[in-house]
């Protein structure tokens, strides 16, 4: 839980840094959110998948031990590849930059801390990485694990 509290000052403080530059401050924090906050809902893809949407127990979800059971971990949202995909939309798209701007910077967060808190290998918080591993548990490397 401690670490949503921070993921959630994290792509708050974001938001405010991107919407003090852009001017945009709504859009900014929404989005921010968005990708720095709200990213960790694909641990429910996750959960959903493994318990093919049967009996859903919070208590078992917010344990995160589900992972282990399968020995897969996917997190579809978790990926410096979207990243680079935000910052190339930011380039294409300059009137909606502050938008791609914010999700990606918030991202970049959000992954730098779930690195550090979890102890994972770089290459886990890559989405091809996971791809061509089979979402192995054990390509993670992580602490946890
Ligand atoms: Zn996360």
């Amino acid at each position: 839980m401690l670490s949503e509290v921070i993921h959630l000052v994290l792509s708050l403080l974001v938001g405010l840094v991107i919407g003090q530059i852009s001017g945009d401050f709504f859009r900014s924090i929404t989005f921010a959110l968005i990708s720095g906050f709200f990213l960790d809902l694909d641990h429910l893809v996750d959960y959903i998948i493994i318990k093919r949407g049967k009996s859903f127990s919070f208590k078992e979800f917010s344990s995160g031990r589900y992972f282990k059971l399968v020995g897969k971990i996917r997190l579809f949202a978790h990926g410096y590849e979207y990243i680079v995909l935000f910052l190339l939309l930011a380039l294409l798209f300059p009137a909606n930059s502050v938008v791609f701007y914010a999700l990606a910077a918030s991202l970049f967060f959000h992954l730098a801390f779930d690195i550090i808190h979890n102890k994972c290998k770089f290459s886990a918080y890559s989405l091809f990485y996971r791809l061509v591993n089979h979402f192995d548990i054990r390509v993670f490397g992580c602490k946890h694990n």
